[in-house]
């Protein structure tokens, strides 16, 4: 059933766990997320960047989670990275149950006041919003963050912006980025400035640019004639420990694009005669299916829905 972000984020704030958020860009990525889910008993985040989109249509992919939310299962129809406020809008008018507004490019004044729109909006439809302060480095759907816009959230600022906005859930940058991080060593997490936000921020708090990227993933990808250098991702460990100190909802995305792109390199590579789609993205989608059910037994959902 579709419900809101701040129903199934409360229940795991409440319990210890957190959500995960997942990327829809297409028919197959919205199936292995739904049966993943399902086959775990999972409540469940399917969002839709900009870019996607631009990519698919909102009309498209918002009417295909509809129809994965007719399962039992607790399902948030949720705009991630909502930047330009027509969409957010038409993100509203249509049905999704969460938006999210990302003004960390703005100045804290600026990000507070279309925040806190957006939640007035928000509020006309239903609907629950999450929004963001401090930087997120890296690829972040259609903007590139460099890593000299780091910035991350301080507590104190926190507070106030949860407090002036009346957001749902906030977004923090305590040390992640997006895409597939180029570094020799897994990402690090900045655990006491988590704590330090926790204690003075009582709204469930979210993690971005949380992907695993997974050595036997990108191994698999080289294998077969693909090349990601020195991607990196952030820890099993480290994710249980930011769920422990507090984050409720996880976004997952490059994890979903690696092993689609693994299967199909591999599938296309074995089966140079393939010429029907639905063999080799199906493949994609049976993989990715696995890598939401790992993920969703790493945060803690599992048999939560
Ligand atoms: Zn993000």
């Amino acid at each position: 059933m579709l419900v809101t972000l701040a129903s199934v984020l409360k229940k795991a704030q409440a319990h210890g766990y957190a959500v995960g958020a997942f990327n829809v860009n297409n028919l197959e990525t919205a199936q292995a997320i739904i049966q993943a889910a399902c086959e775990v008993s999972a409540p469940v985040i399917m969002q839709t960047s900009e870019g996607a989109i631009e990519y698919a249509g909102m009309d498209y992919l918002s009417a295909i989670i509809r129809i994965a939310a007719k399962s039992s299962i607790p399902v948030v129809l949720h705009l991630d990275h909502g930047k330009n406020l027509d969409i957010i809008r038409h993100a509203l008018r249509s049905g999704y149950t969460s938006v999210m507004y990302d003004g960390s490019h703005l100045s804290f004044e600026d990000n507070v006041h279309r925040t806190r729109q957006v939640v007035q909006w928000a509020r006309q439809y239903g609907s629950s919003v999450e929004a963001e302060l401090g930087r997120i480095p890296g690829k972040e759907d259609l903007v590139t963050v460099k890593r000299r816009e780091l910035l991350y959230t301080d507590p104190e600022s926190a507070r106030e912006f949860v407090q002036k906005t009346g957001c749902a859930a906030l977004a923090v940058s305590i040390g992640t980025a997006h895409g597939p991080v180029k570094s020799r060593t897994k990402v690090c997490l900045d655990y006491a400035l988590l704590k330090r936000i926790r204690a003075v921020v009582a709204v469930p708090l979210v993690l971005h640019g949380a992907s695993s990227v997974r050595s036997a993933i990108i191994r698999t990808i080289e294998q077969y004639g693909g090349a990601v250098p020195h991607a990196q991702g952030v820890s099993d460990q480290a994710i249980k420990r930011a769920v422990l100190l507090g984050i409720c909802k996880v976004n997952t995305d490059t994890d979903l694009r690696l092993a689609a792109t693994s299967a199909i390199r591999k599938a296309l590579a074995l089966h140079p005669e393939e010429i029907d789609m639905r063999g080799y993205i199906g493949v994609a989608r049976d993989v990715m299916k696995h890598e939401v059910m790992r993920k969703i037994r790493l945060l803690g959902s599992a048999d939560k829905a």
